[in-house]
């Protein structure tokens, strides 16, 4: 079972504009923006509106039209990064053994330079 939503995490303050952040996108049902801690030239967290707390939350609990506008929204923020000619990768961590540090689904994205092999 996943945990409880926290409305006090990270992202969810970042929603609520209570702390700031470099917005690059938003809509209806996603807010991307720069990730605190780059690890590549391009690092892009792209987050949904919804009080979702995982991947596996979101898929479980998600509408039908929550996770197609949240999918099409990373679409949209790597190609407007221009990530599509170069190339790009997405990663989601999701709980403990993934390394998952903030309690509301994040999708990264990586890009910028060439990425080398996946880690595992
Ligand atoms: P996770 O390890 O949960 O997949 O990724 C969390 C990511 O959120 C990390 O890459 C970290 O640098 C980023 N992060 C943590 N706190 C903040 C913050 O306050 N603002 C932004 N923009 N990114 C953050």
């Amino acid at each position: 079972a996943t945990q409880p939503y926290d409305d006090g995490n990270i992202f969810a303050r970042i929603l609520r504009n209570e702390i700031p952040s470099s917005r690059v996108y938003e809509d209806e049902w996603a807010v991307a923006f720069h990730d605190i801690a780059p690890v590549a030239p391009q690092h892009i967290l792209v987050i949904p509106r919804g009080a979702y707390v995982s991947w596996d939350d979101f898929t479980a609990r998600g509408s039908d039209a929550e996770i197609a506008g949240f999918v099409r929204a990373v679409g949209h923020v790597a190609r407007e990064a221009g990530l599509v000619a170069p190339g790009y990768r997405l990663l989601v961590n999701i709980g403990g053994d993934a390394g998952q540090e903030v309690p509301h689904l994040h999708v990264h994205i990586f890009g910028g330079r060439p990425l080398g092999p996946m880690l595992a």
